[in-house]
């Protein structure tokens, strides 16, 4: 089964086990809508260790181009920009 990171919605509510994240290992139908420790709402985090690509070369700029794909950088502030 996959691992899941949680963390609490509002930064304001909550214990330390969920302002700062925390795993649970659920399968993919499973949803976790609370802390465990102190029932503060909590949302999924997305995890970017999710990809696994063996040959990093595939996943250059010039690779993604010429397959098809378009890649957008987030610059921080909100702004994204599409290489
Ligand atoms: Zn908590």
């Amino acid at each position: 089964m996959p691992i899941y990171v949680y963390q609490s919605i509002d930064i304001n509510h909550g214990c330390d086990h969920c302002k700062n994240s925390f795993e649970v290992l659920q399968s993919f139908s499973d949803v976790t809508n609370e802390c465990p420790q102190c029932h503060a709402p909590v949302h999924k985090l997305i995890q970017k260790t999710g990809m696994r690509v063996g040959k990093k070369h595939l996943l250059s700029d010039q690779s993604l181009k010429k397959h098809g794909f378009s890649k957008i950088v987030n610059e921080g502030d909100g702004k994204f920009r599409q290489i």
